[in-house]
């Protein structure tokens, strides 16, 4: 069967998409599809034409999610890693480098999928990593991919940081932060990607407010805490932060799109 007609089934997924989904099951770069012109497999064709019936994510329908350059395993049990959390992840190893040496212990907290801890280990090392996480689900795809990725990172399966002791240089979250109510959510994230994952309570805060209260006990004296967040929360969490770390320095940050996405917690280290 000719590659254009391949694209031209009628599916849900945009044409990209199946591109990608073609060139998953020849496994074969994105771009090199076009030089085959035709593919004669059966087998190929069928599995194609079932996936293409699919409404899952393609991250869910393929198991893989690309972040920071690395591809991660992923499935329903954990959120798909978006590319903002990668400028989280870049923004603190830039404030890392700056205020901690290689010997820097940080804690990814509701690590899911574990992009944000196994990242940040691929960048460097010598970085002491523990991922957290409620849900033993999502830690079996954490530690999944701390092997396939080849990284030596901690595991805790704790609500929160209820049942850690280690104390942190760095605490680095994404914690679930839509408002629970909210209309502003697409369909296909409402219905496939995880609702532990996603929801923050009535007001979104829910998880920043338990972070900052209790990590206390788990923070050195220096230390950072980088969140992102839903873009209409700044405020809110500005004012749960000045209630726990009313001398701290707080850095705000956009993302892409210009949305307050990243806020960083400076603990005496300025
Ligand atoms: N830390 C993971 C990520 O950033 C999971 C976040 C979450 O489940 N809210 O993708």
């Amino acid at each position: 069967m000719k590659i254009n007609d391949l694209l031209n089934i009628k599916s849900n997924y945009s044409n990209d998409e199946k591109k990608i989904i073609l060139s998953f099951l020849l496994d074969l770069p994105k771009l090199d599809l076009f030089k085959l012109e035709e593919i004669t497999d059966k087998k190929v064709i069928n599995k194609y034409k079932k996936m293409l019936n699919n409404n899952l994510p393609l991250a869910y329908l393929l198991n893989e999610a690309y972040f920071f350059g690395n591809k991660f395993y992923v499935n329903k049990n954990v959120l798909i890693p978006r590319p903002e959390t990668e400028v989280l992840v870049e923004e603190v190893y830039k404030l890392i480098n700056k205020y901690f040496n290689d010997k820097v212990k940080i804690c990814d907290l509701g690590t899911g999928s574990g992009v944000i801890g196994i990242t940040l280990k691929k960048l460097n090392n010598s970085f002491d990593v523990t991922c957290i996480d409620i849900s033993k689900k999502a830690l079996k795809v954490a530690k999944k991919n701390s092997i396939y990725l080849n990284t030596d990172v901690n595991f805790i399966n704790s609500d929160m940081l209820k049942r850690v002791n280690d104390n942190f240089d760095v605490i680095i979250s994404n914690p679930p932060y839509i408002k629970n109510n909210t209309k502003e959510i697409d369909n296909i994230v409402k219905k496939y990607e995880p609702s532990l994952a996603l929801y923050g309570g009535d007001d979104g805060l829910k998880y920043y407010k338990e972070i900052l209260k209790s990590c206390k006990k788990n923070l050195n004296d220096k230390s950072i805490i980088a969140f992102e967040i839903g873009y209409d929360l700044k405020e809110d969490i500005i004012n749960i932060i000045k209630e726990y770390f009313k001398d701290s320095k707080i850095i705000c940050k956009k993302d892409y799109n210009d949305l307050d996405r990243y806020i960083f917690i400076l603990n005496n280290l300025e």
